[in-house]
């Protein structure tokens, strides 16, 4: 027998009229013989539509508390599903992440699985039940309080307890059938994929694509659960994700899609003096405050001799207490000006087939030239190129590299549902 471990997102969980189709599945796939295991995100977008809630009640609300509030979003959802799937005469039981065993470091907000002990879940399956966990939350042996896993963290539930109970597949259920050449949001003939290697689905998550929360495949990657996007909504098989960048054949290795991304803001740091050390302090000073930076550049400075500019990306949440940071660093260090904007956006393609095709650059750079896109930065890496663009370009800029490889399919594509929010 094996055993499945699926995930629904809000979108596939949106009203009443969802729920028990999703029960309908649920009870279809333990029917046809597997042992199931469903983790649940929260109906639609009650995340955030809880995040506002909160904010009119307390522009800075204590982070235990948001806690407590979001994570009763996937209790609901959690309890609505079991109710269903109990409506067709199945043996079902729910869980809490910490029932379930979910163990998180203490950071709310964005605290990470360490250990997941899912005796109870376990019990549930021998027992021939079918067993619901509430997605995105833990809770911390120390405080002994709830946590939350960052936005989208249902997908990393889902894999960690596929990890855990040795699971045969984790399916993770959407509102398109699989993972894109691009969002089709903005390319209308991008062409579902039918495989990815992790590497490759890591890549595409880093860089943008919101199909699959990056830490998801992090941690599939890690234990080697092969993960399998697909819809709530139809029947397609969806996009298999598994196995090892170095296991792909060379002639099967392609160029797989281009990811998009606008959330990322772009900072530099004017005449920091050009001697060993400076980046050093910079770079330090940002991990100590937790601020995940993404692409970085140095360059010959604009103002005087002996001297650096240092740009790079991060995520635009982070950017004012950044800017805070590096003016009181400035001032100690005597660095030039910090200046920032916003209205970035990256482009990225990715590949494994980019090892073995020269010119994969000269065609990205030439797709974006012949689009009149101008690149403010660019990075590469073993099976990706990154482009920074001004955030009004980059749906031209994605089409245009999207076309350019020729990734497109025949049939347009579909999205079932989700505000996109
Ligand atoms: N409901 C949470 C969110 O919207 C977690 C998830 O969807 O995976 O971020
Ligand atoms: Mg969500």
């Amino acid at each position: 027998m094996a055993l499945i471990v699926q995930k629904y997102g809000g979108s596939s969980l949106e009203s009443a009229e969802r729920i028990r189709a999703v029960a309908e599945r649920i009870v279809a796939t333990k029917k046809a013989g597997n042992d199931v295991v469903v983790v649940c995100s929260a109906m639609g977008d009650t995340t955030d539509e809880l995040l506002d809630l909160a904010a009119q009640v307390n522009p800075t609300p204590p982070a235990r508390e948001m806690d407590m509030l979001l994570t009763a979003g996937e209790r609901i959802s959690n309890s609505l599903v079991a109710m269903a799937v109990a409506s067709y005469g199945v043996d079902v039981q729910s869980f809490t992440g910490s029932q379930a065993g979910v163990i998180t470091t203490e950071r709310h907000g964005n605290a990470r699985i360490i250990d997941v002990t899912p005796g109870r879940v376990q019990e549930a399956v021998d027992a021939g039940k079918i067993a619901i966990v509430a997605g995105f939350q833990g809770v911390n042996r120390d405080t002994r309080d709830i946590t939350t896993l960052g936005r989208g963290g249902s997908d990393t539930t889902a894999v960690a307890l596929a990890a855990a109970m040795n699971a045969d597949e984790c399916e993770i259920y959407s509102d398109v059938d699989g993972v894109y050449t691009a969002d089709p949001r903005i390319v209308s003939d991008a062409r579902k994929l039918d495989k990815l290697c992790f590497e490759e689905m890591l890549e595409l998550a880093a860089s943008g694509s919101k199909i699959l929360v990056l830490r998801s495949v992090e941690y599939a990657r890690a234990f080697n659960v092969p993960m399998r996007v697909r819809s709530s909504y139809s029947n397609d098989t969806g996009t298999l994700v598994a196995g090892a960048l170095e296991d792909i054949p060379m002639e099967e290795a392609v160029l797989s899609g281009v990811a998009t991304d606008d959330t990322e803001a772009k900072i530099t740091v004017l005449g920091i003096p050009d001697t060993p050390g400076e980046a050093a302090k910079l770079f330090r000073a940002l991990a100590d405050a937790e601020i995940n930076i993404d692409m970085v550049l140095q360059n010959i400075s604009t103002l005087e001799e002996k001297k650096t500019d240092i740009t790079f990306t991060l995520p635009i949440p982070d950017r004012p207490r950044c800017m805070d940071l590096l003016s009181k660093l400035k001032e100690s260090e005597g660095w030039g000006d910090v200046i920032y904007n916003d209205d970035v956006g990256k482009v990225s393609l990715v590949g494994a087939g980019m090892k073995s095709h020269p010119g994969v650059t000269a065609d990205f750079t030439e797709a974006l030239r012949d689009a009149g896109v101008n690149i403010e930065m660019i990075t590469t890496s073993e099976i990706r190129i990154t482009a920074v663009v001004r955030d009004a370009d980059l749906a031209e800029a994605t089409r245009a590299i999207h076309d350019r490889f020729d990734l497109g399919g025949d049939e347009p594509a579909v999205v079932y549902a989700g505000t996109g929010r």
